[in-house]
C-alpha cells in the first residue's frame, strides 16, 4: 500500500483550546456560580488559566495516565479542568454529585481518582465520603482561600483552587503525545450491575467534536450563543465543552441554577440562540412559562433534546407555541454520546407538516461516523423498513469498545458491533426510532408494548405533567401495562377521559390496565425515568382483575 504524504498531526484535546484561544480568544464564555454571580472571560483567558493548572497539576505529582476527578458544576472552572487534565495527558474522570453515596464511592475507588475538584456545594459529600476513598491524595475546592475556609470542616485538608492556580505560571506548552491516549472517563448509570465506565480519547474526542459542529450533527457553530444546560459529568455535556473550543461558540453555563426562572434569565441576557438538554429540564422551563408568559426567550432558535425521548406535545410547544426548532438526539454515554440526529434531509423536506412531526419525534438519522443495524433474537439483520423492531448495534471511531478494566469482559460482537441494550426500528431513510429499553418493553401475549409510545400519548393530554408506563406481571398475558401519572399543579385528570384519549393514538390491546397517581415519578441521576425504582415501588401493586388484552378495564 502506498503510504499517504500528508502531516500526521494527532488529533488532541490541546489543539481544540489552543485553537479558540488564538482565533475565538474573546469569545465569552459565561458562568453562573454556585453563588448565584456571574464570571465572564474569553477562550484567550480559559487557556491561560488551564495553563497554570496544568502547572498545579504537575506541582501535586498528577502522571499521565491518572485519573482526576471532578464534583461539579458547568462553571469556567470545570472548563478549565476538562482542558488541564487532559492537556497533559492525565484522565479527567467526571463524577456524576446525583448518585448514590455508595455508588460515588464505588465509581471512586473503582477508577483509582488520585485528585479530587470540587464545587463547595459537595463539602458535606466529601466530608460524609472521605473516609470511603481509597485512592485519593488530595482535594481542591473550587474557589478561593476565603470560600474554602467557610466551607467549614471537611474531615481533612482541602486546598484552594483558586490560591492552587495564583502560584503557578501560565507558561506551559501543551504536550504531543499519541492520539489514542485516554483523556476522560465516564461511568454509565448502570442500571445492572456495578456502574461502568467508558473510557474515551483524545483521537476519539476530537473526531466526535467534528460530529457535533457538522450542520446535520448539531450544527454547533461560532454563530452561536450555546446555554450548556446538559450537565458536565453527563457524557461530557454531549461533546459540547470540546466542540465549542472547535468552533467557537459562545458558552453559557447555567452552574448550579436549572430552575425555570434562572434559565430564561440566562436565554434572555445572554442572547441565547441554541441550548440543550433532557426532557426534564425542558419541562421545568415550560411549568416556569406557564406562570410567567413574558419570560419568553426572544434569542432562542433551536434546543437539543436528548437523553430520552421527545414527548410530541414538547416538540409542539416549542415549535408550534415558540417558534423555536427542536433536534432530537440519541446518544449513550457508550456513544461519546452522538448516535443520531433528527433534521429533515432535502428529500424530506416537503413533507406535511404531519409527516414532518412524526419524523421528528423518531430519534433520528444516522450520522457518519455510526454504523447503526437492528438485530432479532438470532443477531439475524432485520430491514429498514421502520416496522420491524430489534435490538440496537453500533460500531464506529467513538463508540466504546471495551469498559475500563475490562469490566462486563467482552462488549462486541464479531463485526465489532456494541449491543446498545435499546430495542428499535429503523426506516428507508435512516431515521430511527427507540420503541423501548431492552428490559422495559412490556411482554404482553408474546407481543411486545412500547412503553415510551404509551407515555408520549399519556403526556399530550391536557393536565397529565408527567407519566410512566411499566409492565406489571399478569396471569394470562405475561405482563400488562400500568400508567402512573405526575397531574400539573390545580389539575384534576379524569381516567376515562385519558384512556379514550389513548385510545386514539395507540392499538387496543396496549391501553394500561390500570391508571394510578403519584405526586412524583423518580428520575436517575442524569434525570431519565427510573423504571427501576417505579418497578420496586409498584411490586404487588394488583391490576383490575377484569381487563385483558382488549383493555377493556375503565
Ligand atoms: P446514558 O448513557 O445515561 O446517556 O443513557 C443512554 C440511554 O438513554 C440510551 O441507551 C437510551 O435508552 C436512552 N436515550 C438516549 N437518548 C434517547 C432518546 N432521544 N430517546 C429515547 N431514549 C434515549
Amino acid at each position: 500500500m502506498l503510504r499517504g504524504l500528508m502531516q500526521e498531526r494527532p488529533l488532541l484535546i490541546s489543539s481544540l483550546i489552543e485553537y479558540a484561544a488564538r482565533n475565538h480568544g474573546g469569545t465569552p464564555i459565561v458562568s453562573r456560580l454556585p453563588d448565584g454571580s456571574l464570571h465572564r472571560y474569553g477562550y484567550r483567558e480559559l487557556e491561560q488559566r488551564a495553563k497554570r493548572l496544568a502547572n498545579a497539576l504537575l506541582a501535586l505529582g498528577v502522571k499521565p495516565g491518572d485519573r482526576v476527578a471532578t464534583l461539579a458544576w458547568n462553571t469556567h472552572r470545570h472548563m478549565e479542568l476538562y482542558y488541564a487534565v487532559s492537556g497533559i495527558g492525565a484522565v479527567l474522570h467526571t463524577v456524576n454529585p446525583r448518585l448514590f453515596p455508595d455508588q460515588l464511592e464505588y465509581i471512586c475507588n473503582h477508577a483509582e481518582d488520585r485528585f479530587l475538584f470540587f464545587d463547595l456545594t459537595f463539602a458535606p459529600l466529601v466530608q460524609k465520603l472521605r473516609s470511603r476513598f481509597t485512592h485519593l491524595e488530595g482535594y481542591i475546592g473550587l474557589g478561593d482561600a476565603a470560600q474554602v475556609e467557610k466551607a467549614g470542616d471537611m474531615g481533612g485538608p482541602v486546598l484552594s483552587y483558586e490560591a492552587l492556580l495564583a502560584a503557578q505560571s501560565a507558561d506551559y506548552a501543551w504536550p504531543i503525545f499519541d492520539e489514542n491516549t485516554a483523556s476522560s472517563l465516564c461511568y454509565t448509570s448502570g442500571t445492572t450491575g456495578n456502574p461502568k465506565g467508558v473510557l474515551y480519547s483524545h483521537r476519539s474526542t476530537v473526531l466526535h467534536s467534528f460530529a457535533v459542529c457538522a450542520a446535520d450533527g448539531l450544527g454547533l457553530s461560532s454563530r452561536d450563543s450555546a446555554l450548556v444546560i446538559v450537565p458536565l459529568f453527563h457524557a461530557n455535556a454531549w461533546g459540547v465543552p470540546y466542540a465549542a473550543a472547535m468552533c467557537g461558540a459562545k458558552l453559557v453555563l447555567p452552574g448550579p441554577m436549572l430552575d425555570g426562572a434562572s434559565v430564561c434569565q440566562l436565554l434572555t441576557q445572554e442572547k441565547v440562540n441554541f441550548s440543550m438538554g433532557v426532557p426534564t429540564v425542558w419541562m421545568n422551563f415550560f411549568a416556569h412559562l406557564d406562570k410567567h408568559p413574558g419570560d419568553r426567550p426572544p434569542h432562542l432558535k433551536r434546543v437539543v433534546i436528548g437523553g430520552s425521548a421527545v414527548p410530541p406535545a414538547m416538540l409542539d410547544r416549542f415549535e408550534k407555541d415558540l417558534g423555536i426548532s427542536v433536534l432530537h438526539l440519541w446518544g449513550m454515554t457508550e456513544t461519546s454520546p452522538l448516535g443520531t440526529t433528527s433534521a429533515p434531509p432535502f428529500a424530506l423536506a416537503e413533507r406535511s407538516p404531519d409527516e414532518l412531526r412524526a419524523l421528528k419525534i423518531k430519534q433520528g438519522r444516522v450520522i457518519y461516523g455510526v454504523d447503526m443495524k437492528i438485530v432479532d433474537d438470532e443477531n439475524a439483520e432485520l430491514p429498514h423498513d421502520g416496522k420491524a423492531f430489534g435490538l440496537l448495534k453500533v460500531r464506529g471511531p467513538w463508540i466504546t469498545r471495551q469498559y475500563f478494566k475490562g469490566e462486563g469482559g467482552s462488549i462486541l460482537d464479531e463485526g465489532d458491533y456494541f449491543s446498545t441494550g435499546d430495542v428499535a426500528t429503523l426506516d428507508e431513510h435512516s431515521y430511527m426510532q427507540i420503541t423501548d429499553r431492552a428490559k422495559d418493553v412490556i411482554k404482553s401475549g408474546g407481543e411486545w408494548i412500547s412503553s415510551i409510545e404509551l407515555e408520549n400519548a399519556a403526556v399530550a393530554f391536557p393536565g397529565v405533567h408527567e407519566a410512566a408506563v411499566i409492565g406489571l406481571p399478569h396471569p394470562t398475558w405475561q405482563e400488562r401495562p400500568l400508567l402512573i401519572v405526575v397531574q400539573k399543579p390545580g389539575a384534576s385528570v379524569d381516567k376515562a377521559a385519558l384512556r379514550a384519549h389513548l385510545a386514539q393514538h395507540v392499538a387496543r390491546w396496549w391501553l394500561p390496565d390500570d391508571i394510578t397517581f403519584v405526586p412524583e415519578l423518580p428520575h436517575t441521576a442524569t434525570g431519565k425515568l427510573s423504571k427501576l425504582t417505579l418497578r420496586k415501588q409498584f411490586q404487588g401493586y394488583v391490576l383490575p382483575a377484569a381487563p385483558s388484552r382488549d383493555g377493556a378495564a375503565s
